[in-house]
């Protein structure tokens, strides 16, 4: 972060500086080539009428060009078409030297030249001295006037360092505030790590409660929100291994009582012990349904990735299923109804299912009344099809409907236990639906019967 600050705040202010300065520098080169270039040109104006270009004596046209050189604080060198040197106002060439530069040459082409020299800080100018007639314009000299930047250069230093002392002062002050918001933001999170840690080490117990900004709030938020889940989850897990100790307890207890009193007897009849040797089988018997329907439990809710997909005629499943309870039902002489409004094709793990709707019209044959009904119908639109099992039977009182689905829950215990319930059944049931994306609802009046809708989509989705 403090990185990124820096980055974002020095570079370019660095770089901003760099141009503005290189582009004031550029500006003032070029003005003072102007400036000089005017001068030159009225120097110039001042020579043509004098005859001065042809060695003629003219002080005053001597001083004057000699003020401006040291206005400028350079060196002005006449010439005139023979490249005779005419006037050199540091007076190291006198009449008799000649000047032959490529710049000097040039302008005899009419052309000016300006060289600017980085080195040795200096500008040099060369500029004809141009006779215009009627006809024509004649190149009669040249002037090259050199002029001093160490003026210009002096003022450019002067603003490279106030511009280095800002960014310095910039820099410390990013610096600072870097490190101030880098520990702000950070401080939050380094909280929340520490929860996390905490939490890995097995404490769930501990909510954060986190203040800054509102990303950080958020994370706080879920984290708490996830501890929650945890904690329910845990407390379910607790709540689930005791109601499974406690069912897979309750047979062994009948057993060993069963047992026992066989054993403390002395010269039982052989009826007694039959009958009790019926019991200890029957409670055996129930031993082995609570731990299948446990392990079909608990195998369903392993992953999705179980599931055993083929497309399966729902109406002939659904006979089979029928087939298989009639005589169940008929024991208790209830009426067995089944209505399909359409022939149905699904994508089904066809085991699970089957496993699912049996555990519904178990139920509504065994908390059913004598000669009471259980109607069951099948029907689907484009995207769903929908089980619908109705029995006419006790109900379930309505503050309860949302517990029957709950592992080991059973609304009257001595009558689930008497047909042989575990209490697995609708918690297998909506495991299934579950994981066939469908969804599961109970409508119920107390008294008067019972209906498990149930809608899954045609096409399994993963
Ligand atoms: P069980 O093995 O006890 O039947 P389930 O999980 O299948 O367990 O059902 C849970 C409880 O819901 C049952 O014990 C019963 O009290 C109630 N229940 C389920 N289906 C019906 C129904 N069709 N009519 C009335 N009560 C029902």
């Amino acid at each position: 972060m403090l990185l990124v600050f820096i980055i974002v705040g020095v570079i370019p202010l660095y770089l901003f500086t760099h141009i503005l300065l290189n582009n004031y520098m550029e500006k003032a080169v070029s003005n003072r080539f102007n400036q000089m270039q005017n001068q030159i040109i009225m120097l110039s104006n001042q020579m043509l009428p004098t005859g001065y270009l042809t060695l003629a004596d003219v002080p005053e046209i001597d001083v004057e060009v000699n003020r401006v050189a040291e206005i400028y604080q350079g060196r002005i060198v006449v010439v005139n078409n023979n490249l005779n040197i005419v006037e050199d106002t540091y007076g190291l060439y006198d009449d008799n030297r000649y000047l032959v530069s490529k710049e000097v040459i040039q302008s005899f082409n009419g052309n000016s030249s300006r060289v600017h020299d980085k080195e040795n800080n200096y500008l040099i100018l060369t500029q004809p001295i141009t006779h215009t007639t009627e006809e024509q314009k004649v190149v009669v000299g040249a002037i090259v006037m050199n002029s001093s930047t160490r003026d210009m250069e002096s003022i450019i230093s002067g603003l490279e360092q106030r511009a280095v002392i800002f960014s310095l002062a910039l820099a410390i002050f990013i610096v600072i505030f870097a490190l101030y918001f880098s520990n702000r933001l950070t401080k939050p999170l380094t909280r929340v790590v520490n929860s996390i840690d905490r939490l890995t080490e097995g404490y769930m117990d501990e909510e954060v409660s986190i203040k800054g900004y509102y990303e950080i709030e958020k994370i706080s938020d879920s984290f708490n929100k996830m501890i929650n889940r945890m904690q329910k989850i845990e407390s379910t897990r607790q709540e689930f291994v005791s109601n499974v100790s406690h069912e897979l307890k309750t047979p062994i207890t009948s057993i060993k009582v069963l047992a026992d009193s066989l054993l403390m007897q002395e010269d039982t009849p052989v009826e007694l012990y039959r009958e009790f040797l019926v019991d200890i089988t029957e409670e055996i018997e129930r031993e082995n349904k609570i731990i299948n329907d446990l392990l079909s439990l608990v195998k369903l809710n392993k992953t999705a990735g179980d599931m055993n997909i083929s497309s399966i005629n729902i109406n002939e499943l659904l006979e089979q299923i029928l087939k298989r309870l009639r005589p169940i039902a008929k024991k208790q002489n209830i009426e067995m109804i089944y209505e399909s409004f359409r022939p149905v094709m699904a994508e089904v793990d066809e085991v699970k299912i089957s496993l699912a709707i049996s555990n519904l019209i178990e139920n509504a044959i065994k908390y059913n009344t004598p000669e009471g009904w259980v109607r069951v119908s099948l029907n689907a639109d484009h995207k769903y099809f929908f089980i619908k099992v109705s029995d006419s039977g006790i109900g379930i009182p309505e503050d309860v409907q949302d517990l029957i689905f709950e592992r080991f829950y059973r609304v009257d215990k001595a009558r689930s236990r008497e047909s042989g319930g575990t209490g697995l059944g609708l918690a297998i049931t909506r495991s299934v639906v579950q994981m066939h994306r469908g969804a599961i609802r109970v409508y119920s009046i107390e008294g008067e019967g019972t209906t498990f809708n149930v809608r899954i989509p045609l096409n399994y989705i993963v």
